[in-house]
């Protein structure tokens, strides 16, 4: 397969470590680099495509702030670390943004954020809306609530859930490393970069030295994770040198990196896993205007649904049947079971009435859906 151009993708996420946003010597920002990338990230976003950032540096710029000594930190002194340096990490954000008339939104996310459904969805909703309003997101782990056991601890991998929650077509790491080599280049005069990583397989992760810098925490080998969970749901994926001033027009001129291809499209790839991998929790019986409206790409809205079985939670896989009880698709719903009963048959506008609290307009969203052709789904 050939090397993909940059300018066909329209969402894209921008993870930049912590050790090429800040100076371990001197442990502040570095601004000449910053406001050269943030010259890049405007020119993407002028072109009309959809920015996300993964920005690591809480604990970086909290360790310098606090003028803390160097060495490990203990759970608690990095907590409270990244509690001080996730303040001045996001301002430095929204300056170099704003200077281009670009806002930026800060979003800190723990890993139940992205493993749990419900505030999975929660968390995309807002990301959705920030995209809408042609903001960027800004993002970081939770450092500050984080405990060993339940975190991430690397954004590389952080980055890829961000990019498949998203759906973008793109994840692109910016790394003191311009991409993965056959062997570690500062240990093997002979390494080669690999321009094209078709398929993430066992050689492939086998490269993967455990190269660790003394900022950041992922090496190669949370990068290789990181490809695995971004392809397989339909995100391209590169690991590009950050090292070198506007790291993304670099990109786009075909300068050196890695590219980690995806078979699928992020739409198809998501739209699998729904109709896919999920039990479906419930089952939604609809009218037969609301089986034409699917069929024709829409949402289900509240009023074509006309009963409601199972128990499921807001954000669980249900099965929607139409009026003769055949299987028309599955999607995630946006309502629990006992809210979807009390909103069926009305219209969108009553759920706040209903419900109490203004929820979605739709009971699943056409994004959340899927809708096979006519008996592409078995009678279960
Ligand atoms: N979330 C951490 C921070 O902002 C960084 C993790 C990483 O370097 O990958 O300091």
């Amino acid at each position: 397969m050939a090397r993909p151009t940059l300018r066909k993708f329209r969402r894209i996420v921008v993870k930049v470590g912590s050790s090429l946003l800040v100076d371990s010597d001197a442990g502040e920002v570095r601004g000449a680099w910053l406001t050269a990338l943030a010259a890049d990230l405007a020119k993407l976003h002028g072109e009309g495509r959809e920015l996300l950032i993964v920005s690591s540096g809480s604990i970086a710029l909290g360790r310098s702030r606090l003028k803390l000594p160097r060495g490990t930190l203990k759970l608690e002194e990095s907590q409270a670390a990244a509690a001080v340096g996730q303040i001045a990490l996001a301002r430095t954000w929204s300056e170099v943004l704003g200077h281009h008339g670009i806002g930026a939104g800060q979003i800190l996310v723990t890993l139940q954020d992205t493993e749990e459904r419900r505030r999975y969805l929660n968390a995309r909703s807002t990301i959705a809306k920030l995209l809408e309003w042609r903001a960027v997101p800004v993002i970081n782990e939770n450092d500050t609530v984080a405990t060993n056991e339940i975190r991430y601890g690397d954004n590389d991998r952080l980055a890829a859930r961000v990019a498949t929650m998203a759906s973008a077509d793109l994840l692109i790491l910016l790394s003191d490393i311009d991409g993965l080599y056959t062997a570690p280049p500062g240990s093997n005069p002979d390494a080669k970069l690999i321009p094209i990583v078709e398929s993430v397989t066992s050689e492939i992760e086998a490269m993967a030295g455990a190269a660790e810098s003394e900022l950041s925490r992922g090496g190669m080998r949370t990068k290789i994770e990181a490809a695995k969970i971004a392809t397989t749901a339909g995100t391209h994926m590169l690991i590009a040198s950050g090292k070198i001033e506007h790291p993304l027009q670099a990109i786009a001129d075909g300068g050196r990196c890695t590219w980690f291809l995806t078979p699928a499209n992020p739409v198809t790839a998501r739209k699998r896993w729904i109709a896919g991998s999920l039990e479906p929790k419930g089952t939604l019986t609809i009218d037969a205007g609301a089986v034409s409206a699917l069929r024709a790409g829409k949402s289900l809205l509240p009023a074509g649904v006309i009963r409601v079985d199972g128990q499921f939670a807001r954000g669980d896989a249900v099965v929607v049947r139409g009026p003769d009880t055949h299987e028309i698709g599955r999607g995630l719903v946006a309502y629990d079971a006992e809210d979807a009963e009390k909103i069926r048959g009305r219209s969108s506008g009553d759920v706040m009435a209903i419900l109490g609290v203004s929820g979605r307009a739709e009971m699943i969203h056409r994004d959340d859906l899927v809708v096979g052709p006519s008996g592409a789904f078995s009678q279960n």
